[in-house]
């Protein structure tokens, strides 16, 4: 019940309304029994700043950001943690004491997905990401620290793709290689072949969205690789379908969107997380059967 001892999180974005972390953390909070509540915010572009403030003065104790905010949030808080600082991108604010720091769960997020629902160890093998924006980069760089041993970055602009290797040589010191959008490349296609995980990060198959083909024969991803899409709606995404074909192990986004849920709120009130109630409550609100 909310009192006047209530403690207020959210999420900041525009939109927002379509967001699943409400549903998930306050099933959560309830669930842990504490007397909090998370609510979603969306300031429009130019009072951005403002919002940010208002943590501060109103005493919000913590908050997600999305989409189009992760990044032009940065100059309004206080600190960056190491992951945000290296991803250049913010998905969650923790306000200590009007002290708003900066931090990032989300490439943390795909590795814990990875490792609790696929037990699938990030130094296992090579790994090809799909894209070079947002998403790709926090998960080079979260699977580049998390010990995989080499990674190519794949993308349609190819200059982007160059520097986000780049980045991830020069921060991590794994081998990183780029390369374009390019159906017909042999040495992408070698990459590919001995690669363990495969990772979709562009919003190719996404429903309504774009259908481009992969730059891949028809039989990659295939047996004894993980073929891992961030996109979840549709649930069975046309990577998975293609991956599922050839054998491979599939999986789409709603496990990185429930995990950089769970490091968030633990980082947030320093209690172990409800995994379970928050994934059941993920499913509900998606409509995904488990
Ligand atoms: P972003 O920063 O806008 O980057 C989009 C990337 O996709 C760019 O590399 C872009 O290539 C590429 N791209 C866009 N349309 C394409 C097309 N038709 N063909 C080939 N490449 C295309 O976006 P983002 O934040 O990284 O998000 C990317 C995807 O990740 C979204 O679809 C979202 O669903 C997913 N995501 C999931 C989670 C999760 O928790 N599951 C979290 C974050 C994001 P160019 O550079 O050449 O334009």
């Amino acid at each position: 019940m909310i009192n006047g001892k209530t403690v207020v999180y959210g999420i900041i974005g525009n939109p927002v309304a379509h967001s699943f972390s409400p549903a998930m953390h306050n099933a959560a909070m309830r669930e842990l029994g504490i007397n909090c509540v998370y609510v979603p915010f969306c300031p429009p572009p130019e009072k951005l700043g403002e919002a940010v403030a208002g943590i501060r003065a109103l005493g919000i104790a913590g908050v997600n950001v999305t989409v189009p905010y992760k990044e032009a949030v940065i100059p309004h808080l206080d600190e960056l943690t190491g992951e945000a600082k290296l991803y250049g991108a913010v998905n969650t604010i923790i306000n200590r004491r009007g002290v708003l720091t900066g931090h990032n769960t989300d490439g943390p997020g795909l590795i814990k997905a990875l490792r609790e629902d696929y037990q699938f160890d990030p130094g296992k093998g090579p790994a090809v990401i799909f894209g070079a924006g947002g998403a790709a980069r926090a998960i080079a760089v979260a699977l580049a620290r998390s010990g995989c041993p080499e990674l190519a970055v794949v993308n349609r602009r190819f200059e982007k793709a160059l520097k986000l290797a780049e980045m991830v040589a020069a921060a991590t010191g794994t081998q990183a290689r780029a390369f374009h959008w390019d159906a017909g490349d042999r040495q992408l296609e070698e990459f590919t072949r001995r690669s363990a995980l495969l990772v979709n990060c562009t919003p190719v198959g996404m429903a309504g969205g774009a259908v481009e083909e992969f730059p891949l024969p028809g039989d990659l991803p295939g047996k004894g690789q993980l073929a891992y899409d961030t996109v979840y709606n549709p649930p069975r995404t046309p990577f998975m379908v293609r991956g599922a074909r050839n054998g491979a192990v599939v999986a789409n986004g709603l496990s990185m969107l429930l995990y950089q849920g769970v490091l968030a709120l633990e980082e947030w009130t320093g209690l172990a997380a409800p995994v379970e109630v928050m994934r059941r409550e993920l499913y509900k609100q998606t409509g995904i059967s488990e």
